[in-house]
Order: C-alpha cells, then structure tokens, then sequence
C-alpha cells in the first residue's frame, strides 16, 4: 500500500487553494554567493507572475538593468538560449542526414516506452505466453537469437495504461510492425495470427492479468498547511 500526502495551501492572492507543489507555487532563487533554492510563496505561480508583470510595466528601467545583470550572472544560460536558431538549423539537417539513427532512435524510444509494471509481475505475464511472444509465439531465447533482442513488453492497446492489464510480451519483429495500430486489425492480418495465439491474449487482458496484479492501491491524503 502508498500512502501519499498531498500539502494544499490557500493562495494569498487569488483565495484559491491549490497543491502546495512547483506546478502552482514557489520558484528558483537564485542567490549571489549560496547555491540556488526552492522556494514557496503565499501567493500561487499565477498570481505571482501577474504582480511581476505589473511591476515590470511600471519600472522599465529597473527591470531592464536586472534583466541584463542576471544575463551577466548566468552567462552559461543565456548563451544557451542565445544559440537556440542554430542548435534546431543543425539539428534539421542532422536530421535529413541521419535518417536510420532518428529510426533507431523512435525505435528504442518505443521499445521503453514506460511500463508501472514489477519485475514479479512480468515474469507472470511472460509465464501465461509461455515464455515466447504472444503474437508470434517465438521463444525468448530464439528472439534474442534472430533479433537481438529478448522479448519486451508491449502496450495491447498504443495508447492505453502503462499496467499489467495492457502488457504483452512481444519480440521485436512483432512489436515494430504492430506499430501503433489496434491490435486486432494488425493481428488478423498478420502472418504470424493463430487463433489459440488470440484467445490466449484476450484471455489475458480481460481477466488473467487480475491474478498477477501485485497490491498497488494508492491512498490520497489532503491536508492544508
Ligand atoms: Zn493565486
Ligand atoms: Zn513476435
């Protein structure tokens, strides 16, 4: 069992309350001789910025003189930013030029698309295929032998849940012509469909996983601080 405690606060600006995290409160500081910090504000991120921009409209001067002061502090960040027209102008043509690496790259980039799953849990699955992939039903270890790759966990459903009930174990070969088509209309066309194969995955997803799923409930608590 999780147990995670969401902090809440109530934005001195605006009356709102909102989760006391980065996304609503607080920012970087960035002091002259200490290593910057996190800190939180009692007013919300939007309220903070709307004062900011109302300040900055109203100093113009002072504002252009921090602006350049910080940019002298932060020379790293600024040359950064700075070199960002070039940086995407050599990328494109990186880009053109290395067709098969960008491939490689959306390949691998799929292939560990992120799973919530456990080690525990994954071996079950695997165990239901019987070790081998569950389209085209190559073993493990032939896999890693003609693709070189052992069999990793495919998403049944492209865009579903990173979790037991949409995991597969899958070969490469499989898993880069499944693509991201609806499993169905891929498997039916495939060389590889078996009925057995089918039933067997089906079996899985709508009820077998159930067995394997380890405890994971996740409790919510809120608090105000
Ligand atoms: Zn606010
Ligand atoms: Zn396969």
């Amino acid at each position: 069992m999780i147990t995670t405690e969401i902090k809440m606060r109530r934005c001195r600006g605006c009356g709102v309350i909102k989760p006391l995290e980065s996304n609503y409160y607080g920012q970087w500081v960035y002091p002259k001789t200490k290593k910057k910090y996190f800190n939180y504000q009692g007013k919300c991120k939007k309220c903070i910025s709307k004062q900011n921009v109302k300040w900055q409209r109203k100093n113009i001067e002072k504002t252009r003189d921090f602006k350049r002061e910080w940019g002298r502090r932060n020379t790293d960040i600024t040359r950064y930013h700075a070199r960002k027209p070039q940086r995407k102008e050599y990328m494109k043509v990186w880009r053109k030029e290395n067709p098969d690496k960008i491939k490689q790259y959306n390949f691998y980039r799929q292939m560990n698309k992120h799973h919530d799953i456990t080690e525990r849990e994954w071996k079950s699955c695997k165990e239901h295929f019987d070790n081998s992939c569950a389209y085209c039903g190559i073993s493990d270890g032939m896999a890693k032998e003609r693709y070189g790759n052992y069999l990793h966990k495919d998403h049944a459903d492209h865009d579903g849940s990173n979790n037991l009930n949409n995991c597969i174990p899958a070969c490469k070969s499989c898993n880069s012509s499944k693509h991201n088509f609806v499993l169905e209309d891929w498997y039916l066309e495939s060389e590889s469909f078996s009925e057995g194969r089918l039933n067997k995955i089906n079996n899985w997803l709508s009820s077998e996983y159930k067995k394997h799923m380890e405890g994971k409930s996740v409790t919510i608590k809120v608090s105000l601080d």
